[in-house]
């Protein structure tokens, strides 16, 4: 396979001669570096993984509707499906690889701990329709988590089932929707600051709320004052993530939670920057009445690429009547999930929002992580977290241009574009040269409010030697493109295994299925 371009434009590491452009090899791989095409190309139809005798006669009961063309499905050999995935994984990036600094997604270590504890065959062999005297174990381990969630919160009331952060927006902003409805009010705005994720606005227009914006003042958090102009008895709930997406402390937030409760509506918070404030703050005494946690990236569990996720959400006493179903449920020691509206005594109760109970694994594995942590080990994670961000932005402040810099950032360290003015390059060339550097790309044009906004979440697990390469990565980084060496950058990525991708066609027009080159003698469908 062709991969141009590759070695002949390669800066020139300092300990070797400057190489000579890399040849062509006969079989497209580069070494260690493996080409593969896909399933359908690796695999052949007639191939199968297992030899099943023919069936030995016997009627036919399909009525004459039964297959007479073969599947067209690819068929591998054990070892050929085997390298396919293994092969395809090398080409990829994940934290177990090296630091991960997707601001906003808290990318930390996985503990192996965890992986070993949601393999316990007690937890990881159940089924969902089990009898609940048989997974009175499990039923226990979740009303502890429960337990650490409330109190790390301050809240009232916890939900567990639902499966991603934006999934636990979605039932609280209905449980303050319901709320409204049995007070026979019919608010229908949401406010939502500037700077907030998507998954916010998008939440809220989803179950019919009208979305305004509040502005964001130009120290990049919300005034009150804002807050004040924009409430009015149309207004249902306020949206306002805290530490805010431009990685700071919303410092007026309880005088923000007053004046949206004085105002009669009710104050959401995104707690996706939970890592920041863990053990340090009770979410409670900021005024908060429903708050989603993103177990995945406060608690560590493997995400990314589309999944897994949890996202409970914690709620005040007010909301808490408006929990959604299944729930734990405690009568005389003994556990069992409340499956139906009313169950739980709140007649008022959601409903469902998954089929079952929630993400059980990731469960196993947030508690583990809590646990072996313990409250001060807690504590630490969020302080190292911000520490970690803080040192990331003080080492690149003078060469990168970092808004908001006059305050302390939490755990994640935000930069804009302007110090790439007149270079030619932007953020996205930026981001795709750190790929070159072995490095998964910050994120980017994120939060809107900032921009060509790069935001880089290190989080605690990194150590100093970690954080100082990365650093002079982007700091030789930020010298080349100040000096113009542009190529570096509007080539990139020069080493991975795919060269710059049309994202944008990626995104709107997907290639989802595989068409044969020429047909296939035995392709049905
Ligand atoms: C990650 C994130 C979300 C959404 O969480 P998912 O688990 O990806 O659905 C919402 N808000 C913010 C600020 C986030 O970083």
């Amino acid at each position: 396979m062709n991969r141009e371009g590759r070695g002949a434009t390669a800066p020139a590491p300092l300990s070797t001669p400057a190489p000579t452009p890399a040849p062509e090899t006969f079989t497209g791989n580069r070494a260690l570096d493996l080409e593969e095409g896909l399933l359908f190309e690796v695999g052949r139809p007639e191939v199968s993984g297992v030899d099943l005798p023919a069936p030995k006669g016997g009627a036919d009961r399909l009525g004459g509707h039964g297959r007479t063309a073969a599947l067209g499905l690819p068929g591998l050999s054990e070892p050929e499906a085997m390298r396919h995935y293994v092969r395809l994984s090398r080409m990829n990036y994940g934290i177990d690889s090296g630091l991960f600094p997707l601001g906003s997604c808290t990318m930390k270590h996985n503990p192996r701990l965890n992986e070993k504890m949601a393999r316990l065959p007690g937890f990881a062999d159940i089924h969902p329709l089990q009898p609940v005297s048989t997974v009175q174990g499990a039923l226990a381990l979740m009303a502890e988590l429960s337990r650490y969630l409330l109190a790390l919160t301050g809240m009232a009331a916890v939900a567990l089932p639902p499966k991603a952060g934006a999934h636990g927006e979605l039932t609280g902003m209905m449980a303050i929707k319901a709320a409204h409805m049995a007070a026979g009010s019919s608010r229908h705005v949401v406010l939502v600051p500037e700077s907030a994720h998507g998954t916010n606005p998008a939440t809220a227009a989803l179950i019919g709320y009208e979305v305004r914006a509040i502005p964001a003042r130009a120290d990049g958090t919300v005034d009150p004052e804002a807050v004040r102009a924009a409430l009015s008895p149309e207004v249902a709930a306020l949206m306002l993530t805290n530490p805010n997406t431009c990685g700071l402390f919303e410092r007026d937030v309880v005088e923000i939670a007053a004046a949206v409760h004085a105002a009669g509506a009710y104050f959401y918070c995104d707690g996706a920057n939970f890592n920041a404030i863990l053990g340090k703050v009770k979410v409670a005494d900021l005024g908060v009445d429903a708050m989603h946690i993103n177990l995945h990236k406060t608690f560590s569990t493997p995400h990314g690429g589309g999944g897994p996720g949890a996202g409970p959400v914690v709620l005040s006493q007010a909301l808490a009547p408006f929990a959604p179903v299944p729930a734990l449920v405690e009568t005389d020691g003994t556990l069992t999930l409340a499956e139906e509206r009313g169950d739980t005594g709140a007649e008022q109760a959601l409903g469902r929002m998954s089929a079952f109970h929630g993400q059980m694994g990731m469960f196993v594995r947030a508690l583990a992580w809590m646990l072996s942590h313990g409250a001060d080990g807690m504590r630490q994670a969020s302080e190292d977290a911000v520490l970690a961000a803080n040192y990331v932005r003080a080492s690149l402040m003078d060469l990168l241009s970092a808004p908001f810099a006059e305050r302390p950032a939490m755990h994640e360290a935000l930069f804009d574009d302007t110090w790439l003015a007149g270079t030619g390059i932007s953020t996205l060339d930026v981001a795709k040269a750190l790929i070159d550097e072995g490095y998964h790309p910050m994120t980017v044009y994120f939060p809107l409010v900032v921009h060509g906004a790069m935001l880089i979440e290190p989080t605690e697990s990194e150590s100093k030697a970690s954080l100082d390469l990365f650093i002079a990565a982007l700091r030789d980084l930020a010298m080349a493109a100040k000096a113009g060496d542009t190529e570096r950058f509007l080539g990139a990525p020069h080493y991975a295994p795919r060269r710059r991708l049309d994202e944008t066609r990626a995104a709107r027009a997907p290639v989802l299925r595989w068409t044969a080159p020429e047909p296939l003698p035995d392709a049905a469908e």
